[in-house]
């Protein structure tokens, strides 16, 4: 492991501070707090956050902003969508430099943020000109007309881990069904993700109040928009406890609510697969973004006959793995978001060496600059009781734990035996074994021969404790309406 400076890579950053005048769409006007740069700890941005009142008065514009011509022009909603997508690649440059320097990770990741953010956003543009409904002629003279009408206000809550995506996969069809929003993302990213709603805001076309953003705590700001009267639907992203939690808040008014939610996914390799590029895929799936992913592939099971020799390679390259900065171009592994998750995912590390074998362990990078930064070296563990912690609870940092199969029951065994069910992976050259494998994973996405692929077209969503819903696709659109019967009689009695 060789020891690079940052300064090859950095400039001087001057923090930001947050909300700028010309940000009337953020309703922030309580204490400071600051997000910083897990690599350096540097501060990124002075941030106010937004009291109960703010809240109120976001939900408020919110409520006089619903109805009227967002709810029913679909080529203005569709214009000032594929407007905002075009804005964020012209700034992409820029948001993903503020992306990397806030929440930490590979500058190539933040690119392909806000890249795929575009793509959503483009998606649910040509969208939102197609909400058709249905009729009916159901009796001789009566007609039935089923129409699309938006849920009203939505509140949308993000995590820290891809704020930009995680924002855009609901922000785009609700607005899309010509909802009015209000956003509240993680406290450890709020000036990027106020950076990227800003560009939003900017369009002249966009009806005042369509969009808000409040800021700060979930315990507080988060609870007091869940909590709020004038919300009528939460699509909230984040753990499964926190998702309980708002769901119950949410049953007290009866709000719909979309959950996305946490996971534990298998990733399944079979002896007949190409273990050339399952080897890499299994990389991908446990260590892509630091496994802080919610469907990380983070534990792997592999069939007897070729697991020894699997594992051994796929050792080898964990060790070879670069831990770095977000920003230097050769790292494999950056810092984790925060000095507390790097803690967390530490007490697991040694958890591991308790319970089971380390098999590679990455190195953190060497040299003082870094001692300031919250790197976790890539670890893989095997040998684990069937009920270890490593096995059942989501770490989201880059932890893979394996386990060996003798044949294709007690994969699916294996690999349902967990109360998650997000997403899973498989590698096999049978179709048919796809096909029966495939469907017997309890998971919202299942890749064959890939992972990590994620398409605006195709929904998403979890089994289990994994989630309520489904976002992205047509349906991710449809959860954002609400479905009205107008009952046309032409008869002249009504008897
Ligand atoms: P959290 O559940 O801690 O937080 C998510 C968001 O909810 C944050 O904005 C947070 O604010 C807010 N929040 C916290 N408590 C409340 C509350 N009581 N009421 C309302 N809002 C609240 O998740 P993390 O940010 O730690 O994100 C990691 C988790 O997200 C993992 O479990 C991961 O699997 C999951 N996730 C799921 C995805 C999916 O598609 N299924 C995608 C990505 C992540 P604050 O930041 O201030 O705490």
């Amino acid at each position: 492991m060789s020891t690079r400076a940052y300064s090859a890579h950095r400039t001087a950053w001057s923090p930001l501070t947050l909300p700028a005048p010309d940000h009337a769409f953020v309703h922030a006007r309580g204490e400071a707090f600051e997000s910083s740069d897990p690599a350096t700890g540097e501060v990124v941005a002075v941030v106010t956050a937004s009291r109960t009142a703010d809240v109120d008065a976001a939900v408020t514009a919110a409520r006089a902003a619903r109805g009227g011509i967002w709810r029913d022009d679909g080529a203005l909603r569709g214009k000032v969508l594929w407007r905002y997508a075009e804005a964020l690649r012209e700034n992409s440059d820029r948001l993903a430099e503020l992306l990397t320097r806030e929440q930490g990770k590979r500058l190539f990741e933040a690119r392909g943020e806000i890249a795929g953010a575009a793509e959503m956003v483009e998606f649910y543009a040509g969208q939102a000109r197609a909400l058709y409904g249905r009729s009916i002629a159901l009796k001789p003279g009566v007609h039935g007309v089923v129409l699309r009408e938006p849920v009203g206000v939505v509140a949308v809550i993000t995590p820290w881990n891809w704020p930009i995506t995680l924002l855009v996969r609901a922000l785009a069809p609700a607005l899309a069904a010509g909802n009015a929003v209000v956003a509240k993302p993680a406290s450890l990213t709020p000036a990027i993700t106020v950076e990227a709603l800003a560009l939003l805001a900017a369009d002249p076309d966009l009806p005042e109040g369509v969009l808000g953003c409040v800021l700060g705590s979930g315990a507080e700001v988060g609870h007091a928009l869940v909590s709020h009267p004038g919300v009528e639907m939460i699509a909230f992203t984040g753990e499964s406890e926190t998702g309980i939690d708002v769901m119950k808040h949410g049953a007290e008014r009866l709000k719909k609510v979309s959950l996305e939610l946490g996971g534990k996914s298998p990733n399944i390799v079979f002896a007949d697969a190409d273990l050339d590029k399952a080897l890499a895929g299994a990389e991908n799936a446990a260590f892509f973004s630091g496994g802080q992913i919610c469907t990380a592939g983070s534990r792997l099971l592999v069939e007897s006959p070729v697991a020894e020799d699997f594992v051994e390679r796929l050792g080898e390259r964990v060790a070879a793995m670069r831990v770095g900065d977000g920003l230097d171009p050769e790292t494999d592994v950056a810092p984790v978001v925060s000095s507390s998750q790097r803690h967390r995912i530490l007490e697991y590390v040694e958890l591991s060496s308790r319970e089971g074998r380390i098999v590679a362990r990455g190195e953190p990078p060497a040299g003082e600059p870094y001692e300031l930064g919250c790197y976790v070296p890539p670890t893989v563990v095997a040998d684990l009781p069937s009920d270890s912690r490593l096995i059942r609870e989501e770490i989201f940092g880059p932890l893979l734990t394996v386990q060996e199969f003798a044949d294709e029951e007690e994969a699916v065994a294996l690999a349902n035996a967990t109360e998650y069910g997000l997403a899973a992976g498989l590698w096999t050259s049978d179709l048919n074994r796809a096909w029966r494998v495939g469907r017997g994973l309890e998971a919202g996405t299942v890749w064959i021969n890939t992972y990590h692929h994620f398409y605006p077209e195709t929904e998403v969503g979890g089994f289990k404790r994994s989630g309520v819903g489904r976002q992205q696709g047509l349906v991710g659109l449809e959860e954002f309406s609400e479905t009205k019967h107008l009952n046309f009689d032409s008869n002249p009695t009504l008897w």
